[in-house]
């Protein structure tokens, strides 16, 4: 049952879109560039336990920057560092894919390592004004592993 389980949602990456399996963007747990990393906020980010947070300028659909946590390693919350000079620092590049992305290229794309996260994109080309990327949420390896395995995957 198992095995089925997994041959049949292997063969479903062909013809899921990553859309499917994202976090939407009101899930997604990010911070804005303008945070400084004190005490509360560090608090915050290991509450939520996250590995990689999204980092946006102005509003939640403007992603500039990751800030993976083990970047705070060698960050003293009573230095109240700016969250800036951590993303400045480390410069992590940040994948987007678009919404209709399958789960199979998405796969393969994670399988060459850069990262594990990719941030899925649209082209809103609806009213009058000319066509705008936008931001629907972000999407794991473990989202595509969890479509394969066709459960659950709990989180440690
Ligand atoms: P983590 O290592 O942070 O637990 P995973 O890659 O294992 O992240 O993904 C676990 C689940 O959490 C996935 O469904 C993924 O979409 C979601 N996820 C990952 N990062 C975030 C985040 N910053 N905010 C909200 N959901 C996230």
């Amino acid at each position: 049952k198992e095995e089925v389980d997994i041959i049949s949602g292997a063969l479903e990456l062909k013809r899921t879109p990553v859309k499917c399996v994202m976090t939407p963007l009101d899930d997604c747990y990010m911070l804005d560039e303008e945070a400084v990393l004190d005490f509360n906020t560090v608090t915050d980010i290991m509450n939520k336990g996250f590995t990689r947070i999204p980092v946006y300028a102005g509003t939640r659909d403007n992603i500039v920057a990751l800030l993976f946590v083990k970047d705070l390693a060698f960050v003293d919350p009573d230095d109240c560092t700016p969250l800036k000079t951590v993303i400045k620092f480390y410069q992590h590049p940040i994948n987007f894919v678009f919404e209709d992305t399958t789960l199979d290229v998405m796969l393969s794309e994670f399988k060459k390592g850069s990262s594990h996260m990719a941030i899925v994109n649209r082209v809103n080309n609806e009213g009058e004004g000319d066509p705008f990327y936008e931001v629907l949420g972000l999407v794991t390896l473990e989202d595509v592993i969890e479509e394969i395995l066709k459960s659950e995957i709990v989180d440690e």
